[in-house]
């Protein structure tokens, strides 16, 4: 409520005030020593005021203030106002950190709260549950110093957040966790930690899976190929249908063996743990043959392939995984372009490292296809990619291999135009580089 002060009316009292002194001095003969008397016992009587207002703040349980008039009614009720819309205040702040809470504590994940010198503001229950966090004593602490699993330290200082991390649980190593930082606000950080040990659990197991089957069949079928190829061969004894027969039996167990073949790079890459920056891998060499069995498929397509190689750029990486990356896209290319195509493979030197680019002048994909063909099994064209003799897990092994070496495959394309599918890799994945001539 708002006291209306009227500061003319004040004033007109104290003259008032004085003035009464003043004519009792001079009734008395000595108005100086009745004025000055006269605002004394003012002074005394606001300093008393003080001396209230001072109780009143500091001392007294009362919200109300005690009852005055005047200016000193307008300070105090001034003051018990701005009291009140405190207080309320609080009060609303208060139930809206206990709702923020109430909700943080419900959710299924780990949550915890720090600040831009990576101290812990807050932790929800699973915090302290999951990640061994104690609350209130761990308040205040480092986060770095209370998980202390190395990747974390590493995901933690490198400041890029935008993928997630997946880590032991600091309390039960059997735990998976997948960690994820979001940046907020004034340089706050928050952490949510996401128990994933089933779906890494099952991810271990389908890998298994795939390899274990993939290495079973693998025998079987070469026993019956080759059966099959003897069978086929003793061509002149058959009656044609059963020779015919014999022929396409084997050229479809060629199939399924490609295939397992290609399931078992996949399971390999997929499990490989090998370290990139152990070895060096001399591209244009390795791009020189591959382009020998490019010529060699190209027989019959008869296309004008083209190399354009930046000679002595060697990288860090695996060259199993890489021949097997490019020679999967220059051969798509040869596969998938109609005969009399143009063919340019890139192996060339930029200004933020080195990159290597297939392009074609082929039919062109649509853009609807382009962000899932690095999915296993997923065919433009499923009559024409068996026609070519593909299994459809060539661009997935390409997407393992460049995960693998910290790139990523692109694809841009044009219908009736052609395709360029490329990878580039930073400047310090080169091992060394021939200086230019
Ligand atoms: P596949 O073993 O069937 O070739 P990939 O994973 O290598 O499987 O390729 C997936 C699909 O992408 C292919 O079936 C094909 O339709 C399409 N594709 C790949 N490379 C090219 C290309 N250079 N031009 C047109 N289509 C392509």
């Amino acid at each position: 409520m708002y006291y209306p002060f009227s500061w003319f009316k004040s004033i007109v009292r104290l003259c008032l005030f004085l003035i009464v002194f003043a004519l009792v001095g001079w009734y008395l003969d000595d108005m100086l020593l009745a004025v000055a008397l006269g605002a004394t016992g003012l002074l005394l009587l606001n300093y008393w005021h003080l001396y209230k207002l001072n109780r009143w703040l500091w001392h007294s349980r009362k919200m109300s203030p005690p009852s005055v008039n005047g200016l000193w009614e307008h300070i105090y009720e001034g003051i018990y106002y701005l009291q009140r819309r405190n207080r309320n205040k609080r009060k609303e702040l208060g139930a809206l950190v206990k709702r923020f809470r109430e909700g943080s504590e419900a959710l299924p994940d780990a949550a915890v709260v720090v600040d831009a010198k990576a101290c812990i503001i807050w932790c929800n229950r699973l915090a302290r549950l999951e990640l061994g966090l104690r609350w209130p004593s761990d308040a205040g602490r480092r986060l770095d110093n209370l998980i202390r699993h190395p990747e974390f330290i590493q995901y933690f200082h490198a400041g890029k957040y935008h993928y997630p991390i997946e880590v032991p649980s600091p309390l039960n190593p059997q735990k998976t966790f997948e960690d994820r930082i979001m940046p907020y606000g004034e340089e706050h950080l928050l952490l949510i930690a996401r128990d994933v040990t089933r779906v890494s659990q099952l991810e271990e197991m389908r890998k298994d899976f795939v390899a274990n089957v993939s290495h079973e069949l693998r025998t079987p079928l070469t026993v019956i190929n080759g059966y099959l190829e003897i069978l086929a061969g003793s061509g002149d004894e058959l009656d044609p249908l059963t020779q015919k027969a014999f022929l396409e039996m084997s050229s479809q167990t060629q199939r399924m063996q490609s295939l397992i073949e290609d399931l078992l790079v996949l399971s390999r890459i997929e499990a490989s743990s090998e370290r990139i920056y152990e070895n060096t891998v001399d591209m244009p060499a390795m791009l020189r043959q591959i382009k020998l069995e490019a010529d060699a498929l190209n027989k019959d397509k008869g296309h004008t392939i083209a190399f354009h190689l930046d000679e002595g750029v060697k990288i860090y990486g695996i060259e199993t995984e890489l021949r097997s990356a490019c020679s999967n896209l220059i051969f798509n290319a040869i596969n998938y372009t109609p005969p009399g195509g143009h063919i340019d493979v890139y192996w060339s030197v930029t200004k933020d490292g080195v990159k290597f680019a297939v392009k074609d002048d082929g039919d062109g994909i649509e853009q609807r296809h382009l962000s899932r063909l690095t999915e296993r099994f997923y065919r433009v064209d499923k009559a024409r990619s068996r026609k070519t003799g593909g299994s459809g897990l060539g661009l997935s092994i390409v997407k393992h291999v460049l995960n693998h070496h910290n790139s990523q495959l692109q694809i841009t394309s044009v219908v009736g135009e052609g395709s360029v599918f490329f990878f580039n890799f930073d400047a310090e994945m080169i091992a060394s580089q021939d200086p230019v001539l």
